[in-house]
């Protein structure tokens, strides 16, 4: 066997497994008797020495509190981020004072202590071993993981003696892997199941490059909880407590594990304890199930709400992990997409072979298959209120060029401020400004008058240029600036992140801006509406208007989303009879003016 130089490693939860490309195909790297799993478990003995694989999972079973599994979750984590899920971790964990008080976790096993990045060295090391010692390698971590989970990957891959080229989303790996980054474009739906994991990710690939749209899941569904169903069913059954035992749980464990993945080949499997038996059908088995596969797919919807699609948008879904091989996860997931999935490579090879994929673009320098060259940061501008306005969307592959139609929201202004913005938050000042220009020598005109184009192009060298014209009377200005190319993509990662994790507070800010700007344009309505028509009104009529006014003024200064809506239907519902004139009156226009899309200005 020829050995590679470079190779995929999927560092996973459960199971970890290294591949590598020869001739223009994968290789999938297995031990003697055809195996390439490597169970991402680590057996600590007294005498110092430690076991990873499957000789550590075996040991599991006489050996419960020297074995160690699971530690992808410890990954980047501190104990706070590590909080609720706590309980659900069986080793002993510590957190120690690092330099410059930064805290590290440490996990307790055989009187010592390690970091995750070394437990994980030490599964990257056996995984390196048997693909025959590459000293260079790309590894995949799940879409969500941020920065500090992506610098621990990449710190055990240090540690493991390997140079890691590049750190890959698993989903993205797992297109790769099915060569799907050679469709033109398309969506595509990945779902994740494996031991102890669920991740549903929606990609979109444009021009051969992939963009993660949206991603969900949940930390805590997997197969080791179908194992649970089956090991809880079972005891029961056969009137065992294993509550306090661990030998005994580990035995069923196993028993359980062995009954499941039989059913997804057999109609029925037998566990056996002892010299207890139970048996289980695949219909049993489906029915204990169903409610987690439920619960799976109401993630997969949540994911594609957040892409703004719907199954039908989707053209490939991908099935990944272990826990896909099962027919009833196969099936329901086929219903839910409307599609036959892919699973003609082996779900849990497909994200190493991926990585394997990306391995061999980035060493043997074909760029045409090269996931780069994309504006890693939305472009756009601020409009009133300081709303952030996305020109250009984060992950367009460049060159490209965006247009967005505005106006002016003042009578007679003549000048228009345009700032250009990097960034995937939703208000602007938590983004990053590129530069600024003043289209000014627009003749006076009314408010909403006015037509101006802002135009991005950003040409292949990312460089950006912004031009503002206003298409009345024909003037035009424009700025060059340097798209914000330098950042890492870490930090592009951290960015995007970041923009998640205040997606909420992000949203209720732009709520407030948005209200605030309609508020403004409704009173300038309401004023001249009633300076032409406020004479119809009866004085009842008119005090509505003017308390609905002043809620609506007061709403406007405060900061509550809530009030500021009750104050806005308010004001409409009062401001119904001041409509119905000035409709009749045929003064078009002053109630049907548009004002979205009015740019910030300190005009002159
Ligand atoms: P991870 O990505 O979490 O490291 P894997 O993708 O390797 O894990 O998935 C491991 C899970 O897949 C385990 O729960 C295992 O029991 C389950 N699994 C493996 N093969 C089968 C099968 N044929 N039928 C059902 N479940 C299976
Ligand atoms: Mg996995």
């Amino acid at each position: 066997m020829t050995t590679p130089t470079v190779v995929g490693i999927d560092l996973g939860t459960t199971n970890s497994l290294a591949a590598y490309m020869r001739d223009g195909r994968p290789v999938v790297v297995r031990d003697d008797t055809g195996v390439s799993l490597v169970p991402s478990c680590l057996s600590f003995h007294p005498d110092g020495t430690v076991l990873v694989g499957t000789a550590a999972r075996e040991r599991a079973l006489a050996d419960p509190e020297h074995t160690i599994f699971s530690v992808k979750r410890l990954m980047g984590r501190t104990l706070a981020d590590l909080e609720p899920e706590l309980k659900h971790i069986p080793h002993q964990i510590v957190e120690r004072e690092a330099e410059a008080g930064r805290k590290v976790l440490r996990v307790r096993v055989g009187g010592r202590e390690y970091t995750p990045e070394e437990l994980s060295a030490m599964i990257l090391r056996e995984v390196r071993q048997r693909a025959g010692n590459p000293t260079k390698a790309v590894i995949t971590v799940p879409a969500y993981f941020d920065d500090a989970q992506r610098q621990a990957t990449r710190d055990a891959g240090r540690i493991a003696g390997l140079d890691v080229l590049r750190i890959v989303n698993e989903p993205t790996a797992a297109a790769l892997a099915y060569g799907l980054d050679r469709n033109k474009s398309g969506t595509v739906a990945v779902y994740d199941l494996g031991g102890g994991t669920f991740d549903c990710s929606i990609l979109q690939l444009a021009d051969g490059v992939f963009k993660v749209l949206s991603t969900n899941g949940d930390t805590q569904l997997g197969g080791d909880d179908f194992d649970h169903l089956l090991m809880a069913t079972a005891a029961k059954e056969m009137g065992l407590t294993p509550a306090g035992d661990p030998q005994l749980l580990q035995h069923l464990r196993d028993a359980a594990e062995k009954a499941k993945i039989a059913l997804s080949a057999a109609d029925t499997a037998v566990m056996q304890i002892g010299d207890r038996v139970h048996t289980v059908t695949r219909g049993e088995f489906e029915a204990l199930i169903a409610p987690l596969i439920d619960r799976s797919l109401d993630k997969c919807k949540k994911a594609l709400r957040d892409a703004d699609l719907t199954p039908k948008d989707v053209g490939e879904v991908v099935l990944v992990g272990g826990s896909t091989r099962i027919p009833y996860v196969r099936r329901r997931v086929g219903e839910f997409f409307g599609r036959t999935p892919h699973t003609e490579l082996n779900p849990d090879e497909v994200v190493a072979i991926g990585a394997a994929v990306q391995a061999d673009i980035l060493t043997s320098g074909r760029r045409d298959r090269l996931l780069l060259d994309v504006i890693p940061l939305s472009l756009g501008v601020e409009t009133l209120g300081g709303a952030m306005d996305r020109i250009i969307e984060r992950n367009t592959t460049v060159p490209c060029t965006g247009t967005t139609r505005y106006s002016t929201h003042k009578d007679n202004q003549t000048a228009i401020l345009v700032n250009i913005y990097q960034g995937e938050r939703e208000v602007v000042a938590a983004n990053k400004l590129l530069g600024q220009f003043k289209l000014s020598g627009i003749p006076p005109m009314p408010a909403g008058f006015p037509i101006v184009l802002i135009t991005f192009r950003v040409d292949a060298n990312g460089m950006l240029k912004v031009t503002a014209k206003e298409e009345r009377s024909g003037v035009e200005a424009a700025v060059e600036v340097k798209a914000a190319h330098g950042l890492s993509q870490d930090e592009v990662e951290r960015l995007v992140l970041e923009s998640v994790e205040h997606a909420h507070e992000d949203f209720t800010a732009r709520r407030l801006i948005e209200f605030r700007r309609k508020g403004e344009a409704n009173l300038e309505h309401m004023r001249k509406g009633l300076a032409q028509q406020g004479d119809k009104l009866t004085a009842e009529q008119r005090t509505t208007i003017d308390t609905a006014a002043a809620n609506l003024t007061a709403a406007m200064a405060g900061n509550d989303v809530e009030t500021l809506d009750r104050a806005d239907k308010a004001f409409a519902a009062a401001t119904l009879p001041l409509a119905q004139f000035v409709m009749d009156a045929a003064a078009k226009g002053y109630l049907g003016g548009k004002t979205e899309g009015d740019l910030d200005s300190d005009a002159m």
